[in-house]
């Protein structure tokens, strides 16, 4: 086999048709046909692992007999398959039937075969199944083959999973998948949403169209025509246009496309696939999609990228056919949105009583949509890698917006299971109702005051409803990110002031701006390797006093109406920047003092998120009124886990001892200098770390409207004394499962069991 680039140039393109292909079964035997001519074996299969019964199954064939597919079923570990399997590394042997884990499959044919090289499908630790080449003589696959092999099966391990977790996987002849399925994602807004799946898609992106049924194929089959007639007159007027500019060989292209347009081949198999049952747009990408795997195979570079202009026709086919079908799709009755990225006026356009669930291929619990839903109090699941959008439209789903999963084609188990989650949901929300007015005191006497995270003004009704003290964390940069450019000082104040006006008497804590990191402003475009380590924060701040001023001048004068405005720093990681800050926000009260305005210098807090604010949390006490802690970053600055990044979802942990020791030098280091400290990151909205950080004795929380009335249950519940010696006990542990699972324990003893059965 050549050495690479070929190689490289073969595997994206395998890789590339196997995404394309329309269903598991396609993409395998994409696979094995192009493997075993990539590295001229006799025969090329995937075995994949059934999990109930532990049996790896012949699911794509190229050289063996395809009539065994779905048939042949060795057990775990038997044969060689089973070896890859069992050691989770690739075999290569010169001669198999030699091995004494060799097993002869008559029906195969496997006899003839010497040379076998079988590599494991491997999807986030575990075994999939096996990719196998084999040939007839006796032959050991040379060193790039083997990586050749590895390589894909890594790729081909993502496709796999998505099929297991989705179902796509039961569509497979004879495998059957019993495990729960559901993807992985974020925790985006709390909640547990069931409902039936609506693709959200970027219009004119031709590959993020879903099949739907056709609902009237005559009147698809009139879309399409008109839309592929609509396109011939555009390309016919772009070709005159530009036709004395171009060299004719370039012009020639504008013949191509009308050829494409005319024959009957793309609107002929368009049209059949609509009379097939598909509606237009999808009958089009599938279309398309097929015309261009064609071109792709082709070995002339110059005919390959032919597939590129059918794409862009098909494109522009696309936007006329969406043109038609602009109209708001019918939205089932309980709709769960799933798209790549799903903008706010997307989720504003489903009437709020058909909205379900949200889940989205991107983005974080900080992105826009997932704060929107918590403000709507719409379950959301973010960063779901595996979220096949198209493949998924009109599929049962449940959106696990607790746990950041999303189970596909509940089986009635699962389903019933969610049900009663719901159900006890609505009932744990109707007995948290009567604790609206009651304060959140433990019941040895100890007042803990309960804030809300906000950044909207949407939010502010929810917030007041919620009972809260105050507000103990507003996102400035909210109202920032949704301009195209930053808001002048009279802009940000009438937004100040109505939060402080709904919150009055009451405190609220206007963080200054905290961009930079995954908080990108459209209009103040930073890029970094690194935003997480860059320039963000009170960074931004400093090194742009006008932008820095100019937020502190409108706040202040807000609150010289209301007088409960608390200022927070974002993002410090030493004391100069403290004190410089300091310095400037003196420097605005002191401007402002001058031009007769009434302001009051307000209380100022610092935010301990990064770790060197936690080692001189003391210092920063000494300089400041108060602490506030981001746990949502501090808990990835400590343990080197992106926040926003599904893949280490399961080591993103805020109980992780480390946290947790954290967190109580930071209290010790403010009760030094006698200065209150309170949470504010999503961990003071989990019941199960409330509860601890009752015990290090937190003075106050600040979470979420929708977490608030069960935080404060916990409050109410669970005296200090006991909170504290709980913390000790944890404190000796040192794995963060073992810590949830005592947490849970006493949780459970105390009558608070509702809480982390639904909550975690
Ligand atoms: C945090 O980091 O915990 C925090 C509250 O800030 P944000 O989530 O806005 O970064
Ligand atoms: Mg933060």
């Amino acid at each position: 086999m050549p050495e690479s680039p070929p190689m490289l140039e073969i595997l994206s393109r395998i890789v590339q048709e196997v995404s394309a292909a329309a269903d598991l079964a396609q993409a395998l035997s994409i696979t094995v046909a192009r493997v075993r001519a990539a590295v001229a074996a006799d025969a090329c299969s995937v075995y994949l692992t059934e999990r109930g019964p532990g049996e790896n199954v012949l699911m794509a064939t190229e050289g063996l007999n395809p009539e065994m597919v779905g048939r042949v079923r060795l057990k775990l570990h038997e044969g060689l398959i089973g070896l890859v399997c069992a050691r989770a590394e690739p075999l290569n042997l010169e001669d198999a039937p030699a091995h004494p884990n060799y097993r002869f499959v008559a029906e195969t044919g496997e006899g003839l075969y010497h040379g076998f090289l079988g590599v494991p499908i491997i999807h986030y630790r575990k075994v999939l199944g096996v990719l196998v080449v084999r040939s007839r003589e006796r032959r050991k696959y040379a060193e790039h083959e083997v990586s050749f092999l590895v390589t894909l099966a890594a790729q081909l391990a993502g496709a796999i999973a998505h099929a297991e977790a989705s179902g796509g996987i039961e569509e497979l002849p004879g495998l059957r998948a019993s495990e729960p399925r559901f993807l992985t994602g974020l925790p985006g807004s709390p909640g547990v949403g069931i409902g039936t799946a609506v693709a959200i898609y970027p219009p004119a992106e031709l590959k993020a169209v879903p099949d739907r049924p056709s609902e009237d194929p005559q009147a698809d089959e009139a879309a399409l025509r008109d839309a592929f007639a609509a396109v011939r007159t555009e390309i016919q007027s772009l070709s005159a246009r530009v036709k004395d500019v171009l060299p004719p060989e370039e012009h020639a292209l504008f013949d191509a496309y009308a050829l494409m347009l005319d024959g009957d081949s793309l609107l002929g198999d368009a049209i059949a696939r609509v009379h097939a049952g598909n509606w237009a747009p999808g009958a089009l990408r599938a279309t398309i999609q097929e015309h261009v795997r064609r071109f792709d195979e082709m070995n002339d570079a110059y005919l390959r990228e032919r597939g590129e202009d059918i794409r862009d026709l098909g494109r522009r086919i696309l936007i006329h056919l969406q043109s038609r079908t602009a109209a708001s799709p019918d939205y089932p009755e309980q709709a769960i949105l799933i798209g790549e990225e799903i903008s706010a006026t997307q989720l504003a356009e489903v009437p709020r009583e058909r909205l379900a669930g949200v889940a989205c291929r991107r983005g974080s619990s900080t992105s826009h949509v997932a704060i929107l839903a918590r403000a709507m109090g719409v379950p959301a699941v973010m960063g779901v890698d595996d979220l096949r959008i198209g493949r998924l439209d009109g599929s049962p789903l449940i959106v696990d917006g607790y746990q950041g999963r999303v189970h596909v084609r509940p089986n009635a188990m699962v389903l019933e299971e969610f049900r009663r989650l719901a159900a006890q949901e609505a009932r744990l929300a109707s007995g948290l109702e009567a604790l609206h007015d009651l304060p959140a005191e433990t019941p040895d006497g100890v007042r803990i005051p309960l804030y809300v995270n906000t950044g909207l003004l949407a939010d502010i009704g929810p917030s007041l409803r919620s009972g809260a003290e105050g507000v103990g964390l507003y996102r400035t940069e909210l109202p920032f990110l949704m301009r195209d450019r930053f808001p002048g000082e009279d802009e940000q104040r009438a937004i100040y002031l109505q939060v402080l006006r709904a919150f009055a008497p009451r405190p609220v804590t206007l963080r200054t701006l905290d961009v930079g990191g995954d908080k990108a402003l459209p209009y103040f475009p930073v890029r970094e390797e690194n935003p997480f380590l860059g320039w963000r924060g009170i960074r931004i701040s400093l090194d742009h006093p006008e932008i820095f001023i100019t937020q502190l001048r409108a706040m202040l004068r807000a609150d010289a109406e209301t007088r409960n405005l608390h200022v927070l720093l974002p993002m410090v990681s030493r004391v100069a920047e403290l004190d410089e800050a300091l310095q400037l926000i003196r420097r605005a009260y002191q401007e402002l003092v001058s031009e007769g305005e009434p302001v009051r210098m307000p209380p100022v807090g610092a935010m301990i998120e990064v770790p060197s604010a936690v080692y001189q949390s003391e210092a920063f006490a000494r300089r400041v009124d108060f602490l506030s802690v981001g746990t949502n970053d501090l808990t990835q600055y400590l343990l080197a886990v992106d926040r926003n990044n599904s893949r280490v979802a399961a080591l993103y942990d805020a109980l992780h001892p480390a946290v947790l020791r954290a967190l109580r030098q930071v209290v010790e280091g403010a009760h030094v200098h006698d200065r209150p400290v309170s949470v504010c990151g999503e961990m003071a909205g989990d019941p199960t770390a409330a509860v601890l950080l009752l015990g290090m004795g937190i003075d106050s929380l600040s979470t979420s409207a929708a977490n608030l009335p069960r935080v404060k249950w916990v409050i109410r519940s669970f005296p200090r004394a006991r909170a504290r010696e709980l913390l000790e006990r944890v404190l000796e542990l040192e794995d963060p499962r073992a810590i949830r699972q005592r947490v849970h324990e006493a949780l459970e003893r105390a009558g608070l069991g509702g809480l982390v059965r639904a909550g975690n």
